[in-house]
């Protein structure tokens, strides 16, 4: 399976590290390896002294799919949950700076925490949803998918001209403003549309 992330979809967020508005979505990867379930323990990685947490929502793909028209992305898609895009953002930054890819910087190890999966037909809409990160019991970020720059059908389209979607393919389609640092011992928590999903430990 692959994991792919949508970066600067949130024009606030876009703002807050001095990045522009994009004119069409900023595609990255993350290896497999980066996935991180069931709330396990997250390791503070050796490689980065400036580790931000980024909390977003991710849709799990369901089938098979290239060149997906919007009309029928959410055909494509079967779940919805919770992920944190962890980023060396030292490394980034370097990355940035030298005009090089940000891989490493996204897809370390267990860079990719995700929540459960919920099925879409739970939701009353399930393209239209909230959520809320904390650190410690304090409310960093707060998400409305209404305020993504590109819609989830609007990505489907846009990746699949490149890459074909698998089932079991998640995407993590960008983060909102009031991303920052964690450290060890830090309480990670995160709600969507109220209901915890993510509740783990920095070590
Ligand atoms: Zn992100």
């Amino acid at each position: 399976m692959k994991i792919i992330c949508i970066g600067r979809n949130y024009a606030n967020h876009a703002a807050e590290l001095n990045n522009p508005i994009p004119e069409e979505p900023v595609i990255f990867l993350k290896p497999d390896s980066s996935l991180l379930r069931g709330n396990a323990d997250f390791f503070y990685p050796e490689i980065t002294s400036d580790l931000h947490y980024e909390c977003e929502l991710v849709y799990r793909v369901s089938k098979e799919g290239k060149f997906v028209t919007r009309n029928f992305a959410t055909t494509y898609l079967d779940a919805v949950g919770l992920g944190i895009d962890f980023t060396a953002r030292d490394l980034q930054q370097k990355a940035k700076d030298k005009g090089l890819p940000w891989t490493l910087a996204k897809g370390f190890h267990g860079s990719a925490p995700v929540s459960e999966f919920i099925p879409l037909d739970e939701w009353k809409n399930p393209l239209r949803l909230t959520f809320e990160f904390y650190v410690n019991g304090e409310r960093r970020q707060s998400g409305d998918s209404a305020n993504m720059i590109f819609g989830i059908a609007e990505l489907v389209e846009f990746i699949t001209k490149f890459m074909v979607l698998k089932k079991g393919d998640l995407l993590f389609t960008g983060t909102p403003e009031g991303v920052g640092a964690v450290k060890q011992g830090d309480h990670l928590t995160a709600f969507l549309e109220g209901r915890e999903m993510l509740n783990f430990r920095v070590k």
